[in-house]
């Protein structure tokens, strides 16, 4: 096994948890954190959770939690080439997406304008609500209490004005600084992972064609050596090929550019990453077109495609008009998530009911917000 580089996150280095526990015994502090991500509810709840599709449209389409499998195991690729810590970028990945609202985009968009009197939503910054408060498994302490730099890394975007309220996690967005390697390679794991499955899932779903893709340079390029290669191949087999190459040449690219990077910058420490001026992890300039190129496309052809917006305003409406109804009445949200709202309304007022509400819906799949719904909404459905 190859060491560590200097500029990784080391265990032994690590600026610890927000409660001091003792080492664990055989697993390493990144060790210890990935496998409490893997225990939680929250993870759990990823299975019925989705990005573009919704749920109940089709058993073969990603959900957030085959995506997150999808996102870590290229973050490991990429770290273990780059003499990274693998296992903290792979603990990073798995609970990126954990404060995921239910319907993808479609959801957080919708719950952060219900919220934008009261701090507005980032699935970001859920996401590390769910492992710093929102989880209840420990008797010591709320929330999963992960290491600095694995909560470092699940904080990849956030507000000026939410990070003000974040202490020490806030002072990267306030300073611009930069976050560890782990934590930016895993941001490009999770764009290769995204982009190239929803090529996919769009094909599958008959929204997009390999034809139409021709127009995209990154596929193209593939489509052509595939077929050079395999003259008869056709169908899915031909879209596998020519994305699983795909997959290949941008995690390739990554890392040689990312290693170029890192050896011309003179990093010597975790501590000279955060300082330097820019991220160190990125694609090559020729690359980066490639890639920007295939979101474009994807952008739209797929996620502005009638059927998706469709859906999309549906799902915004099921949002909507459960969160209007739980700040209208918070008597009908279940005994625990009353509580929690009485609980946070006596501390912040109007804004504690909203989070409390926001929490909530955050917190729920596809099929238990539609679920949900019709038991507010339908009177035939039981309650
Ligand atoms: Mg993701």
């Amino acid at each position: 096994m190859t060491s560590l580089a200097p500029y990784a996150a080391h265990d032994d280095q690590s600026r610890g948890r927000r409660f001091p526990e003792p080492k664990p015994a055989y697993r390493s502090e990144y060790q210890r954190d990935r496998d409490r991500i893997v225990h939680s509810t929250a993870f759990r709840r990823l299975v019925y959770k989705t990005q573009v599709f919704v749920n109940h449209e089709g058993d073969l389409y990603r959900t957030r939690l085959t995506h997150s499998l999808e996102v870590a195991q290229i973050a490991r690729t990429i770290a273990r080439a780059l003499n990274l810590n693998e296992v903290l970028s792979e603990a990073i990945c798995l609970a990126h997406d954990l404060g995921h609202t239910p319907f993808g985009h479609a959801g957080q968009d919708a719950l952060n304008e219900c919220m934008r009197d009261f701090g507005g939503f980032e699935h970001n910054l859920q996401s590390l609500r769910v492992v710093d408060t929102l989880e209840e498994r420990y008797a010591d302490f709320d929330g999963l209490n992960l290491s600095f730099e694995c909560r470092e890394g699940i904080l990849k975007h956030c507000s000026h004005n939410n990070a003000l309220q974040l202490g020490e996690l806030g002072e990267r967005f306030i300073n611009r600084r930069q976050p560890g390697l782990e934590a930016q390679l895993a941001n490009f794991a999770d764009e290769i992972a995204y982009n190239n499955h929803d090529v996919e899932d769009g094909i599958r779903a008959g929204l997009i064609s390999a034809e139409q893709l021709l127009e995209v340079p990154l596929f193209l390029e593939y489509h052509a050596q595939v077929l050079a290669k395999y003259p008869a191949l056709a169908g899915r087999r031909l879209v596998y090929e020519i994305v699983r190459r795909m997959i290949n040449r941008l995690v390739t690219d990554l890392i040689d550019s990312s290693a170029a990077r890192l050896g011309a910058s003179g990093v010597m420490s975790i501590a000279e990453v955060r300082a330097h001026p820019g991220p160190l992890i990125g694609f090559g300039d020729s690359t980066r077109e490639l890639n920007l190129a295939l979101k474009t496309f994807l952008r739209e052809y797929l996620y502005k495609h009638y059927k998706v917006r469709r859906m999309t305003s549906k799902a915004r409406r099921v949002v909507r008009e459960l969160f209007d109804a739980f700040i209208d009445d918070p008597g009908l949200m279940p005994d625990e998530h009353r509580a929690a709202c009485t609980r946070m309304e006596l501390l912040q007022g109007p804004a504690g009911r909203a989070r409390s509400a926001a929490d909530y819906i955050a917190g729920m799949t596809d099929r238990y917000a539609i679920l949900e719904h019709r038991r507010l909404f339908d009177p035939s459905e039981r309650t």
